[in-house]
């Protein structure tokens, strides 16, 4: 069976670097099952309520600015899967949870930076799921719970975040630039709580997680973690597929939930 996936998207030049982060995305497709569809939960779409994206062809968003220009003419061209998007929108009401839908919204980075590494030929069908930044941890958890059928029928819920951001951090420093220590403490007790299980540490990471704020000034970007480890099913199993950081502190870690 697919597990669920948390990986960090980086910035949107992380297509265009040859960085160890971009390396494992690369490989990262191929180590899998090929899935039939590709839930994907991004960190760049943030709305009051869940939303999935049921373009039948969703154009590629170039949601960023002061980037290479050469990123500006990337396009991922996977298909919608409307009638996915729909189901995955009666799962979360089924659940108890609001939640609609969105005919024409696009890839933003946090999907096509990914997959673009993961699957460059574009083949696999992409439904885009939104966040909601207010709601917190839980709430994530609760939609990643209402979504664990999906794993059963093939259908790989990939959610794109960063496992370290605090972006004010960046003054053009190289992109090799070692880790800061609050960075490398942060990350290490959120990965320990992740392969241990601990899920109430996890859930209220921001109060028990060393330099927690300082390195998610607002938590928009670990959200997609919380959607992956409820879709995994209950009893989640952590395994860390990868970790290296790019510009010093942006830990560019990724996990599998079985
Ligand atoms: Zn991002």
């Amino acid at each position: 069976m697919l597990p669920t996936l948390f990986v960090t998207h980086g910035a949107p030049d992380l297509a265009l670097h040859d960085v160890p982060a971009r390396r494992f995305l690369e490989g990262l497709g191929a180590s899998l099952p090929r899935p039939k569809a590709i839930v994907s939960v991004t960190a760049h779409w943030e709305t009051r309520e869940p939303m999935t994206g049921a373009a039948a062809h969703p154009a590629t968003i170039h949601d960023f600015g002061g980037f290479d220009r050469r990123l500006f003419q990337i396009r991922y061209p996977a298909a919608g899967d409307p009638a996915l998007a729909e189901r995955v929108r009666n799962l979360l009401r089924t659940a108890g949870l609001p939640a609609s839908i969105d005919k024409t919204r696009g890839l933003d980075h946090g999907v096509w930076v990914p997959l673009l590494l993961m699957y460059p030929d574009a083949t696999i069908p992409v439904v885009p799921l939104s966040i909601q930044p207010d709601l917190g941890p839980e709430h994530h958890f609760l939609v990643g719970r209402a979504l664990q059928s999906l794993r059963g029928e093939d259908i790989l819920v990939l959610a794109s975040g960063s496992f370290t951001h605090d972006l004010r951090r960046f003054r053009g420093q190289p992109i090799d630039t070692e880790t800061p220590a609050d960075v490398a403490a942060f990350a290490e007790w959120f990965g320990a709580a992740l392969t241990a299980g601990r899920l109430t540490d996890l859930l209220d990471y921001r109060g028990r997680a060393p330099h927690a704020k300082d390195n998610h000034p607002t938590d928009e970007h670990l959200l997609p973690l919380f959607v992956a480890l409820g879709a995994a099913g209950p009893d989640f199993h952590a395994e860390r597929l990868h970790t290296s950081s790019t510009y010093g502190f942006l830990r560019m870690d990724a996990f599998a939930f079985n």
